[in-house]
């Protein structure tokens, strides 16, 4: 489903953020990838979403190879996948539904569409009684929920997630995992850049480690760190 060749990235101000990556990630699977911070985490995730573009390499996507799509093309890959972020970004003056609905409502989806897809996605969250709400009336892990919907509603097949829990309390920071487990489990790719080491090594996953912009370990059921 996601294949880097030979990926590397360097920004005009110089910074090789990421250095000759390779990188294979099935459908289905969930992969953590874990660094220090600017070891080149939120670059690899950019690159997917085709926000940034690779100076060297090709990066696969469903099969397309994005580094060669078309501007006009880059809407529909974004489409495909579902990303949240550690500040979650809902927008203020939206109710937790009408947050979701939008999120569909940019894709064009028909009301009729959006009206069994938006309380489905809410009901996979577990937010279905505060959907009037709005996102300052909820707590941090309410929110976090309310970005999975919106991520979700448009039934992507790779949920992305950049620090999802780098807001949230340790309890909370459980929660939101586990959830995201769960659509992982309902057949969602999931990749999470994160520095949870508690939740990274009890939940056993796939560990793609990342530092200075090389992957210097990818281990399934790994550990944040390698013992050794
Ligand atoms: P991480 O997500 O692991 O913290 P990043 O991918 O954000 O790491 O950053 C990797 C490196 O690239 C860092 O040295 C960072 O300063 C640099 N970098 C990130 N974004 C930019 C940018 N837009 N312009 C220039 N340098 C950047
Ligand atoms: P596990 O319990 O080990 O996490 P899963 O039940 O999530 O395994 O998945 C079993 C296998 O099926 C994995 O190889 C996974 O990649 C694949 N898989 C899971 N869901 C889907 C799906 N919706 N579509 C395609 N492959 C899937």
């Amino acid at each position: 489903m996601i294949e880097f060749k030979c990926v590397s990235k360097k920004y005009p101000s110089g910074t090789l953020a990421l250095n000759k990556i390779d990188l294979h990630i099935s459908k289905g699977e969930f992969a953590f990838i874990v660094g220090p911070s600017g070891s080149g985490k939120s670059t690899l995730l950019k690159l997917i979403l085709k926000e940034e573009d690779v100076t060297e390499g090709e990066i696969y996507v469903n099969g397309f190879n994005i580094t060669t799509l078309k501007p006009k093309e880059v809407p529909y890959l974004r489409r495909s996948i579902g990303v949240v972020f550690q500040d979650f970004r809902l927008l203020p003056k939206k109710t937790v539904y009408e947050n979701v609905e939008f999120a569909m409502r940019i894709t064009g989806a028909l009301p009729k569409e959006m009206r069994r897809q938006v309380p489905m996605a809410l009901g996979l969250v577990g937010l279905s009684k505060k959907a009037d709400a709005y996102p300052d009336e909820l707590s941090g892990g309410e929110q976090q929920r309310v970005a999975l919907a919106r991520a979700l509603v448009n039934r992507p097949s790779l949920l992305i997630a950049d620090e999802p829990t780098g807001n949230l309390d340790p309890e909370t920071s459980w929660e939101i995992m586990k959830l995201i487990d769960e659509i992982n489990h309902r057949g969602t790719t999931v990749i999470v850049a994160t520095h949870e080491k508690g939740i990274v090594d009890s939940m056993k996953k796939r560990v793609i480690a990342i530092r200075k912009g090389e992957i210097i370990r990818d281990q399934q059921k790994g550990q944040y760190q390698d013992e050794t």
